[in-house]
């Protein structure tokens, strides 16, 4: 299979879309141009596929539901150990092929692929763990409870984390018993392809993975299928919302995992040289471009100047260049869209009173990167609570810092606005952070650390940040449903409608 990814490194190369175990051609000859953040040459092309081609993929799932649901879960777990081996040998090749759509940067890509398989080998593991339940209840009855999976699902991911945010979801779609269509970010639509492929070289039965590919108006003939029973979206809080609404239409459930302005709150106590590191990796990781980028820094005003001193510093020197090259610590944006964006919002942050302190906006690099989605990574300083910089969400490597005075006045900078994502806390007193964590909005917070994610570790956001979780059973049970059968065990049976009534 190291083959097929290899064919997909090479630029141009179109398959079509991958459904019923194979790749299929389109019922359309749209395609979306995809491109080489790098270098911002164009690198290949998927189908647009047409309300036609989501049907083909819908159907397929439908066909595959009764095979895959019906299994014994070790069977299907027994599955799922063998796609985690597949994806394992061919981890060094996925990340190129990351790196490649992306732009991030090739040491990230092998960190990160290193443990994607371990979502499938968790999810394969508890789903043999889950049990109904019985009990024996009032007038001669036992209620019998066991979980059944929901039909096909939806996928719809970002091009931030391309296999990693699909493989949270899909694990815990299939070990509960689902088929799943995947509908992955226009902008990175090829290793989902790809993973797809492998999972039928697992030995996944035909149509349990399925991906059509294609913008907004694909995902949205997705989400309108019939047969679609659940939607798990990542992606921006405007999309979860047009999302939410449809499937309230339709009455079916959803995961809802969207943006945020993810504080870092560094107290007075704390180890600054750690704080400094970690809080350059929470915030310049894949070139800010993370749901939980650390995007906001509140710091105590007893460290301030000397935080600001130490992170303009190490900011200036992180290596930006060639993704591709393993001593490159930050690549480009994903896109020219992405890249106005950051330097709009910088303009406006100065326009706004805040002091730039590391940084100079875009960047041209020499050679074949000129072209290429870079911006440098940018601090602001004495950021204001009502600037945009402090309420928006950039999506990219610009940053701010702000002095606090006390824990309440923290509190109330990190709560403040609609996110309620990431949180982060920097203190040596552990008891100090733990009361702070209880008093901050979000949903994943993180005590002298950033970013760490694990398959046990529950996932998900408050307010516009979404709803619902990844990871942990509360992600495998969001993928059934539990169903009650009530059998009668008293003696004889009641005949409510005795007698000779009459009408008239
Ligand atoms: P996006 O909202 O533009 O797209 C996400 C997916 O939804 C894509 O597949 C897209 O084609 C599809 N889509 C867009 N409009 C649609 C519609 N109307 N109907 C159906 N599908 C539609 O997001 P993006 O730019 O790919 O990703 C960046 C965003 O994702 C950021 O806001 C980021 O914070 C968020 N994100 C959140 C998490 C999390 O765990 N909470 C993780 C990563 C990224």
């Amino acid at each position: 299979m190291t083959s097929l990814i290899h064919e997909f490194l090479k630029p141009g190369i179109n398959k079509g879309l991958f459904y019923g175990g194979r790749f299929q051609k389109p019922h359309t000859s749209a395609v979306i141009e995809v491109l080489n953040p790098a270098t911002a040459e164009a690198f290949t092309t998927v189908p647009n596929a047409t309300v036609s081609d989501v049907k083909a993929a819908v159907t397929s799932a439908r066909s595959a539901f009764g095979g895959w649901s019906e299994l014994d879960p070790l069977d299907r777990s027994r599955h799922l150990h063998a796609f985690a081996h597949v994806l394992r040998s061919n981890m060094s090749s996925l990340a190129l092929l990351e790196t490649t759509i992306t732009g991030r940067s090739i040491r990230e890509m092998n960190a990160q692929m290193a443990r994607i398989p371990e979502w499938l080998e968790y999810f394969a593991s508890i789903a043999i763990g889950l049990e109904g339940e019985s009990n024996v209840v009032k007038g001669g009855y036992v209620t019998v409870t066991h979980y059944e999976p929901l039909g096909p699902v939806a996928l719809l991911t970002p091009w931030n984390h391309p296999i990693l945010i699909l493989v949270k979801k899909l694990a815990a779609a299939l070990a509960a018993g689902n088929t799943c269509v995947i509908k992955p970010s226009e902008l990175a639509p090829v290793s989902p392809l790809v993973l797809a492929a492998l999972a039928t070289e697992a030995g996944l039965p035909d149509g349990v993975v399925n991906v059509i590919t294609g913008g907004p108006a694909t995902g949205a003939a997705l989400c309108a299928a019939d047969d679609i029973h659940y939607i798990d979206l990542t992606g921006g809080t405007s999309t979860g919302r047009k999302v939410a609404s449809l499937a309230g239409e339709r009455l079916i459930r959803t995961t809802m995992e969207l943006g945020g302005k993810t504080p870092v709150i560094i107290c007075e106590d704390a180890d600054i040289e750690a704080a400094v590191a970690g809080t350059l990796f929470a915030a310049f990781v894949a070139s800010g471009q993370t749901c939980v980028s650390g995007a906001r820094f509140l710091v105590h005003d007893k460290i301030y100047d000397s935080f600001v001193e130490g992170i303009a510093e190490r900011t200036e020197q992180i290596t930006i260049g060639d993704p591709m090259d393993k001593t490159t610590q930050m690549g480009p944006l994903i896109s020219q869209k992405s890249k106005d964006r950051c330097l709009r919002m910088i303009a406006q942050a100065k326009v706004d009173g805040a002091k730039m302190i590391a940084g100079a906006g875009p960047l041209n690099l020499h050679n074949d990167f000129y072209n290429g989605f870079y911006i440098r990574p940018t601090v602001f300083k004495d950021v204001e609570t009502h600037h945009e910089l402090f309420l928006e969400e950039v999506f990219g490597p610009v940053v701010s810092v702000t002095r606090f005075y006390s824990d309440h006045e923290a509190v109330e900078m990190a709560n403040t606005g609609t996110f309620g994502l990431g949180v982060s806390i920097w203190s040596r007193d552990i008891a100090r952070a733990h009361r702070l964590s209880l008093k901050v909005r979000g949903g994943v917070v993180w005590l002298n650390d950033h970013h760490r994610n694990d398959p046990r570790s529950v996932w998900g956001g408050v307010r516009d940040s979404g709803f619902g979780k990844e990871n942990g059973w509360d992600a495998l049970r969001a993928y059934l449903t539990k169903k009650s059968v009530i059998v009668r065990t008293a003696a004889g049976h009641d005949d409510w409608f005795k007698g000779v009534g009459r009408y008239g």
